[in-house]
């Protein structure tokens, strides 16, 4: 045996599913085809948003406040600040589903929030211009994760409680054997009880029996300069979602004390594989968001300064996998994490830890089950 555990893909998932497993005392390694912390797949692109009050829905509550705590775990552990808690707007029309999960999640979780009506909107954050009809939610535990820096922080925690990474090292198989788990790379194979297959955008590759129900798909992040810069830094600005007609934005406070990142919540297109990802971007791709910031945000020069690409897998339903990879035994995905598993990863990490080691979780993860898939 090489380890009990191989993590396949050290990004967002698979650097907290090592750091959780090392904590345990579990002997894992993981591979990575680039080197932990890169921006070539889900988890580039500076800033990724944390909130608790969830449109998606108020199953995934338990794991946000799980995930809330581990952050802090993990800023601890690594000595490196990764969360700032800076508030987060939900604003859309009053009686959409949206509005609904989001008063819900925070309700039955009893979630500190306010409920601000236009007026009282215009009044505290004027860098929001409200259309008829429109309200919003203000998340008190919503913030900004720095993402590049946290999936280096799992890793490098992980290493120090001894885990192993093999960076540069792109996995061609995972084979349930007789003897536990194959993992196939260019340079050899590693023999070990149980795999994790945490690859993200590629995940559709080691998951046969689920590919048609995952898409990678193209992402654009555009970043806006502020005329007032100080209305616009984490201190006055919270994060937001925002569901206007057929505009859905969100947008995050300056961190590089200049632009404001606001992007489309919708993808820029399907890809077949994620290697197919084309990272440019023509300028009338941007038309659509452009005009959105022009309309809905002004005191942005509606002129991005940054744009850049990336790509998440999505399932069909917009909820991840998180279990038993069908029909192969001793191998658990956690993959498609449709455009929001970032504020998450710790907490999978914990599910995943739990799932090699007790064969279930303490957290709930009913509604993420692959097997809705299979078959
Ligand atoms: C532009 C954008 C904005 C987003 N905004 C938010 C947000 O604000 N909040 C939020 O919660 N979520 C957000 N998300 C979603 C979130 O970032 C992703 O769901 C999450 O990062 C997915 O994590 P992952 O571990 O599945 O994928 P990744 O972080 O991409 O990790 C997969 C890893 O596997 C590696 N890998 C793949 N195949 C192999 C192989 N064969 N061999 C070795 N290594 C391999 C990859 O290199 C990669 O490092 C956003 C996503 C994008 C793209």
């Amino acid at each position: 045996m090489d380890a009990k555990v191989a993590v396949i893909g050290v990004g967002s998932i698979g650097s907290m599913t090592l750091w959780q497993l090392a904590r345990g005392g579990v002997d894992a390694i993981g591979f990575e085809q680039y080197a932990p912390g890169h921006d070539q797949a889900a988890a580039g692109g500076e800033s990724r948003i944390f909130r608790t009050a969830y449109l998606e829905g108020p199953q995934y509550v338990p794991l946000l406040l799980r995930a809330r705590e581990l952050w802090r775990e993990l800023e601890r552990e690594s000595g490196r600040p990764l969360l700032t808690l800076c508030g987060g707007l939900m604003i859309g029309a009053g009686g959409s589903e949206a509005m609904r999960n989001v008063v819900e999640s925070a309700t039955s979780f009893d979630l500190p929030h306010e409920v601000l009506d236009a007026a009282e909107m215009g009044r505290r954050y004027p860098q929001h211009r409200m259309l008829p009809g429109e309200t919003a939610v203000l998340d008190e535990w919503a913030g900004v994760l720095r993402p590049e820096f946290a999936v280096l922080a799992a890793a490098q925690a992980a290493r120090a409680r001894g885990a192993r990474v093999v960076t540069g090292c792109r996995v061609t198989g995972v084979e349930p054997s007789a003897d536990g788990v194959r993992v196939h790379t260019p340079e050899r194979s590693y023999t070990v009880e149980q795999a994790v297959v945490t690859a993200g955008p590629w995940t559709a590759r080691f998951a046969p029996g689920l590919a048609r129900h995952i898409t990678p798909k193209k992402l654009v992040m555009t970043w806006y300069p502020a005329r007032d810069v100080a209305a616009y830094t984490p201190d006055s600005f919270p994060i937001f979602i925002r569901e206007s007609g057929d505009v859905h934005i969100f947008g995050i406070p300056t961190l590089d004390g200049g632009s404001v990142k606001v992007a489309p919540h919708a993808s820029y297109g399907d890809l077949a594989d994620a290697d197919d990802l084309d990272r440019n971007v023509a300028a009338a791709e941007l038309e659509p968001i452009n005009a959105a910031v022009e309309r809905l945000l002004p005191g942005l020069d509606p002129t991005p300064v940054r744009v850049s690409t990336y790509v998440d897998a999505y399932t069909t339903d917009g909820h991840a996998v998180v279990g038993r990879m069908p029909g192969a035994e001793n191998v658990w995905v956690l993959g498609a994490f449709s455009g929001h598993g970032f504020k998450m990863a710790p907490a999978f990490g914990q599910v995943a830890a739990e799932l090699v080691t007790e064969g279930k979780t303490s957290l709930p993860i009913e509604h993420l089950d692959p097997a809705r898939f299979a078959g």
